[in-house]
């Protein structure tokens, strides 16, 4: 079995993933080449940033852009305080700056990383809060003048299944034609009590009608799923792992739960009322859903990091460069 691991630090960021597959793909997809090259020559891994030099020719990062969005669980259309979890930010800390243009965020953010790289190319990463909420001549500017840079190679969307009507679907469908579009729905679980308690504000088959209508367009999807809700067993997580793996979805996040200082969530767990994962457990949890995630499905992330400014909890995720050191020989290797 080849395992294709991918590293990704773009925008301050750092995103763990690997790509479990035979063989490549007709797809393009963005990495960058700042992962710990020594430790996959120890496990004799294959860098996806050969697969990615051979397709684009060059090194891909990811600019998060925050386009000034808002949120239909922020703007009282499903409630107003926004997932227990969710940052002022948005889900989109390390995102550019809303003031800023597209292209102008685009810039600065090829800034942040030009010292590494030359003549690299970018995915735009519509971030912050959920980016097909608006007029659909809107988006079709803002997505337009994403891919309308020249080095931009694909654009990917974070988003709700719940906002995605059909007129955006077929803009989606329209962008596609031209550059790579990749749609990212933050499912996070399946578990109708987690649904509540985390107010995520929409149906699971919400989420089934957004992957089919997605896939019927030919646009590529990835799902966000948080382990270390409060509540959830393990097995609750493995579950919503194992339906996001059977729902179509081309990719998957898995993300750690973060504790973010000024979210609902910080006042719970102030108030004693649940733990934050421990490394030891992560890793095991993260080691059982890599058995469940099927060959041909990419996983973006495994891990990721809260802003240091803001994180609470779980602390121990701060030190990336540890816990990629031990996902890499944990749970890829
Ligand atoms: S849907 Fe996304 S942006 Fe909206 S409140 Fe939840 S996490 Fe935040």
């Amino acid at each position: 079995m080849q395992v294709r691991f991918w590293n990704l630090y773009g925008h301050k960021q750092v995103i763990a993933g690997i790509i479990k597959y035979y063989g490549i793909r007709g797809k393009s997809y963005a990495g960058q080449t700042d992962s710990p090259m020594e430790t996959m020559e120890i496990l004799g891994m294959i860098t996806l940033s050969d697969y990615l030099k051979t397709t684009f020719g060059c090194k891909v990062y990811k600019i998060a852009i925050n386009a000034g969005f808002t949120c239909p669980n922020r703007d009282g259309t499903k409630g107003e305080r926004g997932c227990i979890f969710c940052s002022a930010g948005g889900s989109g800390d390390f995102a550019g700056d809303p003031a800023q243009s597209v292209s102008r965020q685009i810039e600065e953010g090829k800034k942040l990383v030009g010292s590494k790289i030359k003549d690299g190319k970018y995915i735009a990463y519509f971030q912050a809060y959920t980016n097909t909420y608006a007029p659909v001549e809107k988006l079709r500017e803002l997505y337009k003048e994403a891919i309308d840079h020249p080095d931009i190679v694909a654009i990917s969307i974070a988003t709700r299944p719940d906002s995605l009507p059909d007129e955006v679907l077929d803009l989606l469908e329209e962008i596609n034609a031209i550059k790579p579009v990749w749609v990212e729905l933050g499912l996070q679980t399946i578990h109708e009590k987690s649904i509540r308690y985390i107010r995520r504000s929409y149906e699971n088959a919400e989420y089934d009608r957004a992957i089919k209508e997605l896939k019927r367009r030919g646009i590529e999807v990835i799902t966000h799923v948080i382990l270390g809700l409060p509540g959830e067993r393990e097995e609750d997580m493995l579950s919503t792992v194992r339906y996001v793996a059977d729902s179509g979805a081309d990719g998957i996040k898995l993300q750690l739960l973060h504790v973010l200082r000024g979210t609902d969530l910080e006042i719970e767990y102030e108030n004693g009322l649940f733990e934050a994962l421990t490394e030891d457990e992560y890793i095991a949890i993260l080691k059982k859903c890599m058995r469940i995630i099927p060959d041909g499905m990419v996983v973006h992330r495994l891990t990721g990091d809260g802003p240091k400014k803001i994180l609470l909890a779980p602390l121990w995720s701060a030190d990336k460069k540890h816990v990629l050191n031990r996902i890499n020989k944990e749970v890829i290797g």
